[in-house]
């Protein structure tokens, strides 16, 4: 890796480790390369601490965000994941990485996103995350209820569809809120019903059709 882009990375993981009280998560996020997960005119921004366009009008989250997420989760190593909003690929390969005995399902809906989001995946011999193209249902309800789901893009509500496929005790990550600003909720599913805890703000790219935002119309 190229000096600058090294400097860069320790740097931001310098400041993530501080904030984040979860030194798994900080360590898979350092072995995931995410400069292969950008376009390669801004690859000398991988590790600064922003969202970037990855095409389609869509972006790679900023990398707190990621972590602030990722260390929600609680992951144990053996769960069955779903995210929903693939794009790049980079949050799954984080979850590749934390999930050694478990799977990932994510769920993308724009084709040519979940096609170069699945051949980087492979390449980086991340066997354990299948990527789906979305269908009419929000979500993956095909492979059974998920112990933990990260929605990757704003959400108008906390989808029906997608705490419905929270199994018992699984926890769901989502921004809720308006296109242009959202506040990160952590939702555990108990026996009585929902908890819910605020993570702070946050602004992802919409989240896209049945039970989400609707559809632009061209
Ligand atoms: N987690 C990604 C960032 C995703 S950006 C990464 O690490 O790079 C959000 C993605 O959600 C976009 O690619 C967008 O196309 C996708 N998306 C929007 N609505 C969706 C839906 N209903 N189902 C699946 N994917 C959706």
């Amino acid at each position: 890796m190229e000096r600058e882009l090294e400097k860069a990375k320790r740097g931001l993981f310098r400041n993530i480790s501080r904030k984040i009280d979860s030194q798994a998560v900080v360590d898979a996020m350092k072995r995931v390369p995410r400069e292969e997960f950008v376009p390669p005119p801004t690859r000398h921004m991988a590790y600064l601490d922003i969202p970037l366009a990855i095409g389609e009008g869509q972006t790679i989250s900023q990398p707190y965000i990621v972590a602030m997420i990722t260390a929600a989760l609680g992951l144990r190593g053996n769960e069955k994941v779903l995210e929903v909003g693939t794009g790049s690929g980079y949050q799954a390969a984080i979850l590749s990485l934390l999930l050694p005995h478990g799977r990932i399902i994510t769920v993308e809906r724009i084709p040519s996103l979940a096609d170069r989001a699945r051949s980087l995946l492979r390449e980086l011999g991340c066997a354990n995350v299948e990527v789906k193209i979305a269908g009419t249902t929000l979500g993956w309800p095909e492979d059974g209820r998920y112990d933990a789901i990260v929605v990757s893009a704003a959400a108008p509500s906390l989808a029906g569809e997608l705490v419905d496929q929270l199994a018992p005790g699984g926890r769901m990550v989502v921004p809720v809120g308006s296109l242009e600003r959202q506040e990160l909720v952590e939702c555990h599913r108990t026996g009585e019903g929902l908890s819910l805890r605020m993570l702070g703000p946050c602004r992802f790219v919409p989240l896209l059709g049945p039970g989400a935002f609707p559809r632009p119309q061209n």
